[in-house]
């Protein structure tokens, strides 16, 4: 197969730059813009849009308040006979798009940075929780295969609480306490598990889709400030020309059939307006090897700027209720309830990624030795004493006067809350 030559080659930002400095200017625009969110568009391509401007909106310099509150010396100068209003109004509106792209694929590097961490500490807290309950609970590997076959059902929540309230009325043997908190924990962690690893595949396959994707000619036209129509048969040439010179700089040889691969990844799947979730299947992902794929992947691997901070989309943004939420969200430590009534707009939201994200690393929980996560999951597991239970109440009564949200946090120890179906809504909301 001669296109078992383009897959061993390792493609750099050199040999990509090379091959786009090889096209018309025509071309080198449109790659730039198809390749946005890891392109910044020259100040030559700047002006080459700005010359070829056709809407009226434009030319009555509609945009120019947007980006410079109508600066009238902005107006009037002109630079090689091009008004700067126009010049200004593309940059402004090619970087914007630019923004959202980027953005969107900075959170889900981030997402996916979280994911991994995530499963990797939680298998850790598995092996753990699995290790107590034979050792120290003399479970019967039957028994941890029952528990393991009911984690799904299992109504872990009102459990939970039912044990916590025997605990509270000391009705209940530290022995079997242990061994009933031992067995919640494990069924949670084995749910949070299944939660998550399907969180992690839905993203890997966002973000393929969105590598493979460039913006849509509607969306291009409007940079240009042009006709959908003219920006349809230019992405074809571009994309064409441009596999054609990358060919020459790479000196592969691709078959026919390879070029065609390349040139239809290029021409591809449109993105609307760089952040919809679309076009996700539950194929496995195979990453494509012809050399538009290659491109993208080239440069989609290399650091990207981190976006603009915005202000967090939570209704609860900002308060510390929600950040102790995100705090034992990355710890294991959050209801299955709560997180469930989060997480969307978690994901969505750059803000509250990022505190996720510090939140875990800080903890440590992906890689920590074994020994500690055993240690830390024995505690956890020991019976409160009546003191004890009774030091955090007063805790939580005095804190709630102070902040109301945190008190969930303070007596989470105690109710056990990590998990679980409220009120029997079936079963099938668990992943
Ligand atoms: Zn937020």
């Amino acid at each position: 197969m001669t296109t078992a030559a383009s897959t061993q080659l390792t493609l750099t930002r050199g040999h990509i730059d090379t091959a786009i400095a090889a096209l018309q200017p025509v071309h080198r625009v449109m790659l730039r813009l198809l390749l946005l969110p890891y392109m910044d568009p020259t100040p030559e391509d700047i002006a080459f849009m700005a010359q070829e401007r056709k809407e009226p909106n434009m030319r009555a310099g509609g945009y120019v308040s947007q980006a410079f509150g109508g600066n009238t010396a902005i107006r009037r100068e002109k630079i090689n006979g091009v008004p700067k209003e126009w010049l200004v109004a593309v940059e402004y509106r090619a970087k914007e798009f630019q923004a959202r792209l980027r953005e969107h694929q900075a959170r889900l590097n981030l997402l996916i940075a979280f994911y991994s961490d995530y499963l990797e500490g939680l298998q850790q807290e598995i092996d753990a929780t699995a290790q107590l309950l034979s050792t120290e609970c003399e479970l019967s590997q039957e028994s941890l295969d029952d528990l393991r076959a009911q984690a799904r059902v299992a109504p872990l929540t009102y459990a939970l609480k039912k044990l916590a309230a025997r605990a509270e009325k000391q009705e209940v043997e530290e022995e079997d306490y242990r061994r009933e908190r031992l067995s919640l924990e494990y069924q949670a962690h084995l749910r949070r598990h299944n939660r998550f690893k399907k969180r992690l595949e839905q993203v890997r396959q966002e973000r393929h889709s969105c590598l493979a994707s460039s913006l849509s000619d509607e969306f291009l036209a409007e940079i240009c400030g042009t006709s959908t129509g003219s920006v349809t048969g230019r992405r074809v040439k571009a994309v064409q020309h441009y596999v054609t010179a990358l060919v020459a700089t790479v000196k592969a040889s691709p078959d026919a059939a390879g070029l065609a691969a390349a040139v239809n990844a290029g021409i591809g799947s449109k993105l609307a307006g760089g952040s919809k979730n679309e076009g996700i299947s539950s194929k496995p992902l195979n990453l494509a090897v012809d050399l538009w794929s290659q491109t993208v992947q080239t440069l989609a691997a290399e650091p990207m700027p981190s976006p603009t901070p915005k202000p967090c989309a939570h209704p609860e943004g900002g308060t510390k209720g929600l950040t102790a939420k995100l705090r034992s969200a990355a710890t294991y430590e959050l209801g299955e309830d709560e997180e469930v009534k989060i997480w969307t707009l978690t994901t969505q939201c750059f803000n509250c990624l990022t505190t996720l994200r510090s939140a875990q690393q800080d903890s440590g929980v992906a890689g920590r030795p074994f020994a500690e996560v055993l240690g830390a999951a024995k505690t956890r597991a020991a019976m409160p004493h009546k003191e004890a239970i009774e030091a955090a109440k007063e805790q939580a009564k005095a804190a709630e006067e102070e902040h109301p949200l945190d008190v969930d946090e303070r007596l989470r120890p105690f109710t056990g809350d990590d998990a679980g179906q409220t009120g029997g809504r079936g079963s099938d909301r668990w992943w």
